[in-house]
């Protein structure tokens, strides 16, 4: 069990002196070296967090409101100071001058930053085993992938080394790791929350998420993140995230997919449970529907075509000149480039920018990336439609269970079919919450994901809220 599974107890302890913010930061410092053995952290930012952490024990007047909570971030986030390097032999040196923005509000809330933590390289996996780090463990059961690509992120909170973690989610990489490890994975609309600071995969995918114990400490945490930022211009005004809006006794209208909860991948288990909780909904008195939606087949492919796309063209950049790691011994620059990112990239990294690269060739742009682009557009009006008629979709987290360390490393195809619940939101852009059914002692728990259109976070958090009532 956990020191603190929630924030508002871990604050009434802090005001009524039975704890510290440095006790509590050493505490975690021992969990950290405990799970050593899981490959979580990256580094522990243990001067700065100690210093931080004193000053919040002598502060005088208004608190943050995040006072004290601990907090974990992913491996592509930058922090001043701090080395950030997504996970790839590519980064490896590169210091941030700058801190990401969405860093800078929580620190300015009173946060903790405790230190950065493993993931996939530049968050592409599902599994965290593709990082130069090495795999991450799952902490309850280390023979297990923990999810990905923000697994670092989720096996950080359920290891009890922080009260919650800063994740990116591009196709899933924090719902789908907060299903693997029991905890709740909250991502905002596209243009939420600021990604100024974070390392970019695929631009109009990308967004901060986060790993929490708790739903409403993930809707505190994007809510303090999300705004207006200049240094990031799709980011959007839109209506606070943790204003109630939202009367319990409403009676809700709730979609879902047929074929999303009885598709051929699914497992038997995580079937039945999803089944059960649409019922369970359904006795609260609200109406859940099934509602035709022909392009769950299509989510894959679109996200894979336009996310390697946008990655090929993102990662130019890392070229030995400018950025990290640069090979040694090249005659000339054309051989600097070859080696360099020979060398820096890992497999998988490879795999998508030569898959980026072809659907943007001359030859093919039109045969895939141009299709693409009008699929990703009909899925978002057809999910415009569903959400002007209801008022949230369910849908699973994951299909499967966590896979044992090692098990689909020759089956790449496999794991992107995997991301077929997770990919809708961000290639609508929408916010997503996917949080956890039942918990299993010995087992591995369920999650599942609810969504709602584009900038109703406000809206998301009062339906959960009312479901888990
Ligand atoms: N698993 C997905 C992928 O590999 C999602 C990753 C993410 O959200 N960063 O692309």
């Amino acid at each position: 069990m956990p020191r603190y599974s929630d924030y508002t107890t871990y604050l009434q302890d802090l005001q009524q002196g039975s704890i510290t913010c440095v006790e509590m930061l050493e505490y975690y410092f021992g969990k950290i070296e405990e799970s050593k053995s899981n490959n979580i952290y990256i580094e522990v930012f243990k001067e700065e967090a100690l210093a931080k952490a004193q000053a919040l024990d002598q502060k005088e007047g208004p608190k943050g409101r995040l006072f004290g909570m601990v907090i974990s971030i992913k491996d592509n986030i930058c922090y001043a100071g701090k080395s950030s390097t997504a996970a790839s032999k590519i980064l490896e040196g590169f210091v941030s001058t700058y801190t990401a923005t969405a860093i800078e509000k929580l620190e300015a809330e009173d946060a903790i930053i405790i230190g950065r933590v493993n993931c996939d390289e530049f968050g592409m996996g599902s599994a965290s085993s593709h990082s130069t780090y090495g795999q991450v463990k799952h902490p309850a059961n280390p023979a297990h992938v923990p999810g990905g690509s923000s697994g670092g992120c989720a096996a950080a909170v359920l290891a009890d080394t922080c009260l919650a973690s800063i994740g990116t989610d591009t196709g899933g990489s924090v719902r789908q790791p907060a299903a693997f490890c029991g905890l709740v994975g909250a991502k905002p609309s596209y243009g939420s929350i600021s990604r100024y600071g974070i390392i970019a995969y695929a631009s109009s995918f990308d967004q901060v998420g986060v790993i929490t114990h708790q739903v409403t400490e993930a809707q505190l945490l994007l809510d303090i993140m999300s705004g207006v930022d200049d240094k990031d211009p799709t980011t959007v005004d839109q209506n606070q995230i943790a204003k109630p809006s939202f009367d319990k006794q409403t009676k809700l209208k709730v979609a879902y997919f047929h074929d999303a909860f009885h598709s051929d991948g699914l497992d038997p288990r995580i079937q039945k449970e999803s089944l059960q909780y649409l019922d369970q909904v359904r006795a609260q008195g609200h109406t859940v529907e099934a509602v035709p939606f022909e392009y769950l087949d299509l989510l894959v492919p679109t996200y894979y075509v336009l996310t390697t796309a946008e990655a090929s063209s993102n990662l130019a950049r890392f070229d030995g000149v400018r950025y990290g790691y640069r090979a040694p011994d090249t005659k000339n620059l054309e051989e600097l480039y070859r080696k360099t990112r020979t060398a820096g990239f890992g497999a998988e990294v490879k795999r998508r920018i030569m898959l980026g690269t072809y659907v943007l060739s001359a030859s093919y742009y039109d045969a895939y990336y141009t299709k693409a682009q009008k699929t990703r557009r009909l899925i978002a009006d057809r999910m415009i439609e569903i959400f002007d008629t209801y008022d949230c979709l369910l849908l699973p987290t994951a299909p499967v269970f966590p896979w044992k360390i090692g098990a689909k490393m020759d089956d790449p195809v496999s794991v992107y079919l995997a991301d077929i619940f997770t990919v809708l939101a961000n290639i609508i852009g929408s916010p997503a919450v996917s949080i956890p059914l039942l918990s299993h002692d010995n087992d591995f728990n369920v999650n599942i994901q609810i969504l709602t259109a584009k900038h109703k976070e406000s809206h998301l958090f009062g339906i959960i809220n009312s479901l888990q009532n």
